[in-house]
């Protein structure tokens, strides 16, 4: 049977492959023993195979960057790099440049972070970086990690590259659930584990769309301080509800417990590979020396564009273009699930972000399923992918954020016989 292990994509050139593979023999024994943690995720597997001309993607998380103002960017590109080029294109601060931090902290205060000091916000080269850092900067081999069931396939990866065991806390239609992880810390400390941090995603699941409830957050933030565990708050998607203010992330209020990390890829473009985390300040030279000691520092000129747009440009008002592009987007695959999919399927309905996670009786894996979809034209990613622990799952991932209405219809209709013969 297929497992996430198994390659999706066959090598083109086989005969490369073999050599690449004799060669990295010869040289196996060299490795450090993480590089045995370091893989392709299973979503940039898929990425080679969405790009075939006829086939529906839900796979790629992608944000859909046609709306943005592309002529203005270009513009002030070339003038960056022809009026202060040889700012632009030198090395620049470890941490970011001051203007960019500073703007930073605008764009928290739009979701309620309103006491960020520029001085504790360490740029990096997007928010993957920055999960890196975390683990470099807390984290030995053997140590624990919690987090959510499912969870950003990204950062299981870095978890396992060093060599930390990420372990799941139970989830409900309202995020991580208080209890559970109160529990979950008491019984991992009585058998000895070290509990590092807490890494959430309470807006927006990456897969699941589903979000914490407002009022489970404080709650979750206090049994993490009880019990001397960080949180590790990833929200790239956090701007993006769908309808009504931000949820208030778990950050605010709370400085020294939670280490909050941004990014410009889901309100901006993720081709900048911009950033950030905010620090509790008691940490914010450990964080930054380990960020300067990988990047030395984030890229200039993609810093002073990014200051440069925010500055110039009604990025607020783009954010809103991209709500309400992807609620449409949502709306749409809401309605093609329910007009097409069969009884026994269920799934989530977020209220932001970029997906829906499907949900098949418990006794399929959905991986094996994943070609017989290509076959029939659609793409998705199977759950196992996102999933902690090693085990077949009976869900998949679909992302509305980078097609049309119309193909998102076509891709759910092209999906639902595929499943249909599963159940
Ligand atoms: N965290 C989550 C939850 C994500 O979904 C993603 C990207 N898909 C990232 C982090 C990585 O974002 P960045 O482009 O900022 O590195």
């Amino acid at each position: 049977m297929a497992s996430p292990d198994t390659p999706l994509v066959p090598a083109d050139d086989v005969e490369v492959a073999l050599e690449r593979a004799v060669a990295a023999r010869r040289h196996a024994h060299l490795f450090a023993e993480r590089a045995a943690g370091i893989k392709q995720s299973a979503v940039r597997d898929v990425f080679d195979i969405s790009m075939r001309p006829g086939l529906v993607s839900l796979a790629g998380g992608n944000p859909f960057l046609q709306s943005l103002p592309l002529e203005k960017l270009g513009a002030l590109a070339y003038q960056l790099i022809t009026e202060q080029g040889l700012v632009a294109l030198q090395y620049g601060a470890g941490q970011g440049t001051p203007e960019l931090r500073r703007q930073i902290c605008e764009v928290m205060a739009e979701e309620g972070i309103t006491d960020a000091d520029p001085a504790n916000v360490i740029v990096t080269v997007g928010s993957q970086s920055a999960q890196d850092i975390a683990c470099k900067v807390f984290c030995n081999p053997g140590d624990v990690v919690l987090c959510e069931d499912p969870t950003y396939v990204g950062a299981l990866n870095t978890f396992e590259a060093y060599q930390v065991r990420a372990e799941p806390v139970a989830t409900d239609e309202d995020g991580l659930v208080p209890e559970a992880l109160e529990r979950r810390i008491a019984e991992l400390r009585a058998a000895g584990a070290n509990v590092k941090f807490l890494y959430t995603i309470p807006s927006f699941n990456n897969p699941s769309g589903i979000t914490m409830a407002a009022g489970r957050r404080q709650r979750i933030v206090e049994i993490c301080r009880t019990a001397d565990v960080l949180v590790l708050e990833d929200n790239p998607y956090g701007l993006l509800r769908f309808d009504g203010r931000p949820m208030r992330p778990l950050r605010a209020g709370n400085p020294d417990d939670v280490i909050y990390l941004g990014s410009f890829s889901k309100i901006l473009a993720p081709g900048l590979r911009l950033g950030w985390a905010l620090v509790p300040a008691h940490l914010q030279r450990r964080f930054y020396l380990a960020s300067e000691s990988v990047t030395l520092c984030p890229p200039t000129l993609n810093q002073m564009l990014v200051s440069g747009y925010l500055a110039g440009h009604d990025w607020r008002g783009q954010i809103a273009t991209y709500r309400g592009l992807y609620a449409e987007r949502c709306a749409a695959m809401l309605a093609a699930l329910d007009e097409f999919m069969p009884a026994g399927i269920s799934w989530t309905r977020p209220d932001g972000g970029f997906f829906v996670w499907v949900s098949l009786p418990g006794h399929v894996d959905t991986y094996p399923l994943l070609h017989r979809a290509i076959d029939a034209g659609v793409v998705f990613i199977p759950g196992a992918a996102f999933s902690p622990s090693d085990r077949p799952s009976s869900k998949l991932r679909l992302a509305f954020s980078a097609v049309s209405a119309d193909s998102i219809r076509e891709g759910v209709r092209r999906l639902a016989p595929v499943l249909q013969a599963a159940i």
